[in-house]
């Protein structure tokens, strides 16, 4: 897995996913992000900058 996301501060605004250049990203029933479609992601590194909260990482 190269994207690390720290759910206990995900408040599950969606930005991530919004930024997310290759739709990897979607915020589940629960409020949290989530990969469901980790295989696509292209490690661009756009969700880690763009997450208010750093519950994000990308490892590059
Ligand atoms: S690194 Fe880029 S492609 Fe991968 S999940 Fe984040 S925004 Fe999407
Ligand atoms: S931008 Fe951060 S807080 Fe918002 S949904 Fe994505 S990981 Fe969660």
């Amino acid at each position: 897995m190269s994207l690390k996301i720290i759910t206990k501060r995900c408040k599950g605004c969606g930005i991530c996913a919004a930024f997310c250049p290759k739709k990897v990203l979607a915020v589940s029933e629960v409020g949290k992000v989530e990969a469901v479609a980790e295989e696509n992601c292209i490690k661009c590194g756009q969700c880690e900058m763009r997450c208010p909260d750093y519950a994000i990482f990308v490892d590059k």
